[in-house]
């Protein structure tokens, strides 16, 4: 292959790729070449791997969100210097406790690294060894989490982790009597369901000075979460950096008390012999987390709702037509606060299920993610179904997709139609 000079790869063609994807003016080709942005080699399109318009949501295994252009930008200049791990772990947290209001704070490989980093503090606080011992060295250490029944999850696994056993209760009364001297800590879901409310599970673990723990990873918007429950007086929170903040998909926000957030940070990556050691977060995403709260504080709520409200109002009027449709409008109770579309429409007349709309919308160009609630959706999720219905997320959405969902979707269930 011949060697292409480095004048080349910096030539003017490149340098407006990248800055088209980065949106920003602020990566400019003229700086010095160590400070030069990477060229705009599309590895998607190299590894044959197909990109679509997100009509699901924030859900993980299709990837969540994407950072807007600020945080991208913040991400790519980041990637240009090294720096001291902790130094930015350290100004990092201090930066957004400030922001959010927080004690303290800490950023992490993820919600459900927090999770397992949280917990760990509560196990390894004031007992620098215990770091070196858990998960599998128990026997000496507090081991016990109290949860509601109905707050089991998929994401207890995390907690695990950190050598824990969770002790279930389903009322006030059982939580009261819960507590025993080897109980480290008391979990909540926040999008959870349960006879217990957050005041009860606070105003009660801390009687018996025991923290307590919200897991509210997906519950952004409302922004003002961001704050909610730690001046509720839940010790620990967290919240995923690449879901409603649109930070990198790989970090998740701790905030909370400054003993346990820094008992939390001594159990992670970069320590070597610690549990968080296989969550190491980089200096990118740290940066591009710290970014994205910066981005998410300057949103004006009120607008970003009617912008998505707007979306789906859109997309139902492109449907409504077609033989016994009809839409509906609804915003889940907790997690992923904001307008969904639901549509639902007679099987007998449009002959095609919801799981069939979303295998055309994925084969068809462009390629297309609905909702996973799209024909009937797992009772978990909060969202309403049938085999009949097809659930439309919108704020993942670029501008102007919105349109290019709704004549797919028409397309696709037109031709369903039974005449
Ligand atoms: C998504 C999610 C997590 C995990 O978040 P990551 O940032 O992907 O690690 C944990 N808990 C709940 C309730 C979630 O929705």
């Amino acid at each position: 292959m011949p060697r292409i000079s480095r004048r080349k790869l910096l030539g003017s063609t490149v340098i407006t790729g990248a800055a088209a994807v980065f949106g920003s003016s602020s990566l400019n080709a003229s700086q010095s070449p160590s400070s030069a942005p990477a060229n705009g080699v599309d590895y998607y399109q190299k590894l044959g791997v197909t990109p679509f318009i997100n009509a699901a949501g924030t859900y993980t295994v299709l990837s969540a969100s994407t950072m807007p252009p600020e945080v991208q930008a913040a991400v790519a200049l980041a990637a240009q210097h090294p720096v001291h791990l902790n130094e930015l772990l350290v100004a990092s947290g201090e930066y957004l406790a400030k922001r959010l209001r927080s004690e303290a704070a800490l950023i992490t490989a993820g919600a459900a690294a927090a999770l397992t980093l949280g917990t760990a503090a509560c196990v390894t606080l004031g007992n620098a060894g215990a770091i070196l011992s858990i998960p599998t060295d128990m026997k000496e250490l507090k081991n016990e989490v109290i949860v509601q029944k109905t707050h089991r999850y998929d994401y207890d696994h995390a907690i695990r982790n950190a050598g824990v056993r969770f002790v279930e209760v389903a009322t006030v009364g059982e939580y009261e009597h819960a507590f025993t001297d080897r109980t480290v800590m008391a979990h909540f879901f926040n999008a959870g369901e349960g006879k217990i409310s957050r005041e009860d599970w606070v105003r009660i673990a801390h009687q018996h000075r025991v923290p307590c723990f919200n897991d509210a990873a997906a519950d952004i918007p409302p922004i003002s979460n961001l704050w909610n429950y730690t001046l509720m007086g839940f010790d620990l929170v967290t919240f995923s950096g690449g879901k409603g903040l649109r930070g990198p998909q790989c970090t998740g926000l701790l905030l909370g008390r400054k003993d346990l957030i820094e008992a939390a940070r001594q159990n992670n990556s970069p320590n070597s012999n610690t549990i968080g050691r296989g969550m190491k977060v980089a200096k990118e995403e740290i940066v591009g987390l710290v970014a994205a709260v910066d981005w998410v504080l300057e949103q004006d709520e009120g607008a970003m709702q009617a912008e998505f409200q707007g979306r789906a109002e859109r997309i139902a009027d492109r449907l409504k037509s077609l033989p016994t449709l009809t839409t509906r409008i609804f915003v889940p109770a907790v997690a992923n606060r904001v307008p969904h579309l639901l549509i639902t429409y007679d099987p007998s007349r449009i002959r095609i299920t919801g799981a069939q709309v979303i295998e055309r919308m994925r084969q068809g160009n462009p390629r297309i993610e609905l909702n996973p609630g799209t024909g009937g959706a797992p009772a978990s999720a909060g969202l309403p179904g049938g085999p009949n219905t097809i659930i439309v997320g919108v704020w993942m959405m670029q501008p102007g997709e919105d349109m290019i969902v709704a004549g797919r979707l028409r397309e696709v269930l037109e031709a369903a139609v039974n005449a």
